[in-house]
């Protein structure tokens, strides 16, 4: 389909209606991303999401946790259009009052101890980047010579650029100077703190290790938090190492978990914490990098290069608004309250329809579950494909781990109980139906 043709449509509902499978079919042939759905969004507001055929979906995913106010939240909308009044856009060496603003807020909301500094980021695997140079940076002032290694784990995502994705679990990366030949050491989730022990030998005997990422809770990989004891056990350990502490919080920061940070309500404390996803509620792509004070001093010296997308003005205005949506509507400590609901409606309706072959997982508003397979030591990853798609027909947008063996639920921190009742009677027929034809 010609490009023109493509337009026309995109301004028309009722044609958009008729031409959405022509037009995923057509970005197919021109992008080399596959998208996934021929589903075309509409329009968006709050909980909710309209499909080009007028249909309405109740949203569990919202933008895997960007639309964390939900879609289009009145006060994030007016600060948007009166930005887009006064400046959009200006390059990262200028200082703009809403770019200090958001990091004194970034700082305040995250109560991080005196002399903590952000670095700006266009978006979560950028942030993670500037984290990863800034603890590349202090390893080799520490005697620890480059190139550097990561220990990462299983299950683990960290964003798409070359160094983040070879340390996600989620490709086997061939290519590139940070992979090649030298992988990043990948360890099982450790579950306690006996499991650090491995690690630790690791760094102690290889000088090339710079520090360790992790996901406080594994997102995209299907939802498993990491034991506490394990998460102390290894702060003790990097910090006897002289190595930093990542804790990529894309997925689990701004309220997601319960609190601002999982870091906080954990009392772990990293030397580096990363944010993205619900910092600007899906308005804009903003992400951000907090750093130790001995990590910032290293990132300004060594490391001191950003996108040219990173904060703009139009970017941090929604961001800081979506913020105080967050703290104004107390939103982590009700995503505490909604999804301990959720996660207990949830597990009976999974249970009524394939009984104890399930399992349940999250914190806050950020919840995972899976079903055995029958006769294997597995996951069912048909199971939770059908149950995703039947939950679309029912009206209801859910998401699942790459593998499809896990099931993905990350509502708007807005939801309400009734919705969370709604999604989960919905996700209880889809189940039903799946086991019946199992
Ligand atoms: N870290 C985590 C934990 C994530 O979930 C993601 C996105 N799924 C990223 C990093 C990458 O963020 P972005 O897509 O904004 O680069």
């Amino acid at each position: 389909m010609p490009l023109t043709d493509t337009r026309n449509d995109l301004g028309d509902a009722d044609a958009n209606a008729q031409d959405a499978d022509a037009i995923v079919r057509h970005y197919r042939s021109l992008c080399t991303a596959q998208v996934s759905s021929a589903m075309l969004f509409q329009s968006a507001a709050g909980c909710h999401v309209r499909d080009a055929h007028g249909r309405d979906y109740l949203d569990f995913l919202s933008g895997f946790g960007a639309a964390s106010t939900g879609w289009r939240h009145p006060r994030v909308m007016e600060r948007s259009r009166a930005q887009s009044e006064r400046d959009l856009f200006a390059p990262p060496v200028l200082a703009t009052r809403e770019g200090a603003e958001l990091a004194h807020m970034l700082l305040e909301v995250l109560a991080l101890p005196e002399g903590w500094r952000v670095v700006r980021a266009a978006g979560g695997a950028d942030a993670n980047e500037q984290a990863l140079k800034a603890a590349s940076s202090l390893a080799a002032a520490r005697d620890r010579p480059g190139p550097h290694r990561f220990v990462c784990f299983e299950r683990a995502y960290h964003g798409g650029s070359l160094t983040t994705l070879a340390l996600s679990d989620r490709v086997t990366l061939s290519l590139g100077p940070a992979s090649a030949g030298h992988p990043h050491p990948r360890f099982p989730l450790p579950a306690t703190s006996s499991d650090v022990t491995q690690i630790e030998s690791l760094i102690e005997r290889d000088r090339s290790v710079a520090g360790v990422i992790l996901e406080p809770v594994i997102g995209s990989g299907g939802v498993f938090p990491i034991a506490v004891e394990a998460l102390r056990a290894l702060r003790d350990c990097c910090t006897r190492h002289g190595v930093s502490l990542i804790f990529d919080e894309v997925m689990t920061g701004c309220g997601r978990v319960g609190a601002m940070a999982a870091s906080h309500m954990l009392d772990v404390t990293p030397d580096a914490l990363t944010l993205g996803k619900g910092l600007s509620g899906g308005t804009a792509p903003l992400g951000a990098a907090l750093l130790c004070p001995e990590l910032a001093h290293h990132a300004c010296r060594d490391a001191d290069t950003t996108s040219t997308f990173a904060w703009t003005p139009f970017a941090c205005a929604v961001t800081l608004e979506n913020l105080a949506v967050i703290e104004d509507e107390n939103l982590a400590p009700r995503a505490a309250l909604h999804g301990q609901a959720l996660r207990v409606a949830l597990a009976h309706a999974l249970n009524s329809a394939f009984g104890d072959l399930v399992q349940v997982r999250g914190v806050g508003l950020m919840v995972g579950a899976s079903v055995r397979a029958v006769g294997r030591n597995d996951w069912d990853s048909g199971v939770i494909r059908r149950i995703v798609v039947r939950c679309l027909k029912e009206g209801l947008i859910v998401g699942a781990s790459w593998d499809w063996k896990h099931l993905l639920l990350l509502p708007p921190l807005t939801i309400s109980l009734e919705q969370c009742d709604e999604g989960v009677a919905k996700i209880a027929r889809a189940a039903l139906a799946t086991a019946r034809g199992r």
